[in-house]
């Protein structure tokens, strides 16, 4: 699966899964919905779709009474403007939508970029609700305050108000509705009855640095631990006695705590379908929560803890927090450092400040719901939340290598 393809093709959840999808049903894998079928192969590879998240499950070569889990986690989702339900504003001869905030975007970022609009789309058809991915192919703009109407803009910094500043401007006044160029994209005929429609950054993924060694892009957190995930679990082989799995859930950029997201029971419910006895298998298992981490940012020395700065291509992030905002604890960090030792993988270990609030992931929602061991873990990154975000292509070569590791049979 081409990273740079995967990036600048998943502009929603949506799409991310419908990439991974294909990149599984490519490699054999059979696709179910809403879950696993009754009856499972060894050996064979499924994968359950909800909504926008998805699960993959490899089935081990012979099922044991004792068979243990490796799940891979890692969120689809990213920080963005999401067109509301009433969104149209006409102000000054230009029509404007009106956004609503998910997740913790930086919104002088999304300023002077070129913003496509994808999503989903549900209408009715005989009698029936369906939904359909799309991505429009124009582009919107939220304009910047020229500097000479805004001059203390350098001094004191450019401040957005999220209500009143993020307006995108999308057309000459022509009376049209936003929803009406939305039905162009369903069935003739068909009623429109709702829509998930959010703005994205159109610029394609781009190799930074004078050798190369950086990625540009978009939403890089978390879709490349996504691409990591999906590469890695593809190329592995069935395990003896282990079940190999990988979640995409949706939704952890505002919590989790959805249907379709981490707080969810999709993942329980999939286990508990595959195995008869889930907290025994569990408890013998390992999770890997991977979600990007913030490498120490060259102009900004002093916002990491001196000893715990994780630097852009010095290896993977392992993430700790006594607070319990990371899932790692002394065991599954043992179990990692042991992994990207067999993996010949340098680590970095990442503590926040204590004068600072740490973030969270994933790990900690999975890992007190099912009992599993689990650490957090990432590829360091720079401008992490901005519309464009930045990595190194070798930490993202290791986390593959990583994940190869431990899908691998061992020794
Ligand atoms: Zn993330």
């Amino acid at each position: 699966m081409d990273f740079f393809e995967f990036l600048d093709n998943s502009v929603t959840p949506s799409h991310t899964v419908a990439g991974l999808v294909s990149a599984f049903r490519a490699a054999g894998f059979r696709l179910y919905e809403p879950m696993m079928p009754a009856r499972i192969e060894p050996g064979k590879g499924y994968c359950i779709v909800r909504d926008s998240s998805l699960i993959a499950v490899r089935v081990p070569k012979s099922v044991s009474q004792f068979p243990g889990f490796r799940i891979a986690l890692a969120h689809t989702d990213f920080p963005t403007l999401k067109i509301t339900p009433h969104p149209d504003r006409v102000s000054c001869g230009v029509q404007a939508l009106h956004p609503e905030i998910y997740g913790s975007p930086i919104f002088t970022s999304w300023l002077d970029r070129d913003l496509g609009y994808a999503g989903v789309l549900a209408y009715a058809e005989g009698g029936e609700v369906r939904l359909k991915t799309f991505r429009g192919d124009k582009l919107f703009r939220i304009p910047q305050l020229a500097v000479h109407l805004n001059r203390g803009v350098n001094q004191d910094g450019l401040k957005v108000n999220p209500q009143t500043d993020l307006d995108a401007l999308w057309s000459v006044v022509t009376g049209e509705k936003f929803e009406d160029t939305l039905r162009a994209e369903i069935p003739e005929g068909a009623k429109l009855l709702d829509f998930d429609v959010q703005l994205f950054d159109a610029q394609k993924a781009a190799r930074g640095g004078f050798h190369d060694e950086w990625i540009y892009s978009g939403r890089l957190d978390n879709l490349s631990s996504c691409h990591a995930i999906a590469e890695a679990f593809i190329a592995s082989e069935p395990l003896e006695n282990d079940f190999a799995v990988a979640c995409f859930f949706n939704n952890e950029e505002v919590g989790s705590t959805t249907r379709e997201g981490a707080g969810g029971n999709f993942l329980k419910s999939v286990l508990d379908s595959i195995v008869p006895n889930l907290d025994a298998a569990l408890a013998s298992s390992l999770a890997l929560s991977i979600d990007m981490a913030h490498a120490v940012h060259p102009n900004f020395p002093q916002k990491h803890e001196q000893n715990h700065a994780p630097i852009l291509g010095g290896g993977i992030v392992l993430k700790t927090n006594s607070q319990k905002r990371y899932a790692s604890d002394v065991y599954s960090n043992a179990r990692l450092k042991l992994l990207c030792e067999q993996a010949n993988i340098n680590c970095q270990t990442f503590v926040m400040r204590n004068d600072m609030p740490c973030g969270s992931t994933v790990g900690p929602t999975v890992s007190a719901a099912l009992g599993i061991p689990t650490v957090d873990i990432g590829e360091p990154m720079l401008s992490m939340h901005s519309i464009r975000e930045m990595t190194a292509a070798k930490d993202h070569a290791d986390m593959i290598s990583l994940l190869k590791e431990f899908y691998r049979e061992k020794a």
